[in-house]
């Protein structure tokens, strides 16, 4: 990202809202603006393989691991606001686990651009399944969009929740009924 570019978009962009940008206030605004959506957009520069790096771990069980209510925080690519909540990740692997704190990283890793929840969802999910080579993955998110709470039809409660299986979550109902149960456990 060209900060000073950006910076001077903002200004633009000030002026054209009906703003002054030299009143106080907004003075450094552009400055703080860039430097938001530098960190905002980050995960363009992230490549989940490097964010995994060495934390794959052996491990003799086959069983299925979730891990529940990760944050996360993204921008909807429709209309630059913010959409934010919880994902759940399972996975089942051979022999082989994924540090709990790198499944956090691959979901920022991909959060972290213009995003469409559904995108977001099957994107973490392809991830992890290569990072790991696991038998099956599945990724369950449930957001708020603040361009529906803000604007539009102003729901304000509404709560989208998008799913993404992949391997034995998809071809097995069973799996998948696990998982479903197990991540979407209110407790
Ligand atoms: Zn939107």
């Amino acid at each position: 990202m060209n900060h000073e570019k950006v910076k001077s978009l903002v200004h633009d962009l000030l002026i054209e809202l009906g703003e002054d940008p030299k009143r106080e206030g907004l003075l450094k605004t552009p400055e703080r603006v860039a430097a938001s959506l530098a960190f905002l957009t980050r995960g363009y520069s992230m490549n989940p393989h490097k964010v995994v790096g060495d934390a794959v771990f052996e491990s003799a069980t086959n069983n299925m691991v979730i891990v529940r209510d990760i944050e996360v925080y993204s921008l909807c690519e429709h209309h630059m606001l913010p959409f934010f909540g919880k994902c759940h990740v399972g996975y089942i692997s051979r022999d082989k686990v994924l540090g709990v704190s790198k499944i956090a990283r691959i979901v920022d890793c991909f959060a972290a651009r213009l995003q469409l929840q559904e995108r977001l969802s099957s994107e973490i999910a392809r991830a992890v399944k290569k990072e790991i080579g696991a038998v099956g993955v599945g990724v369950v998110m449930e957001c708020r969009h603040l361009c529906m709470m803000m604007r539009g039809v102003e729901k304000q409660n509404s709560v989208m929740t998008t799913s993404s299986v992949l391997g034995s979550f998809h071809s097995d109902p069973a799996t998948r009924s696990e998982f479903m149960a197990l991540a979407m456990r209110r407790d």
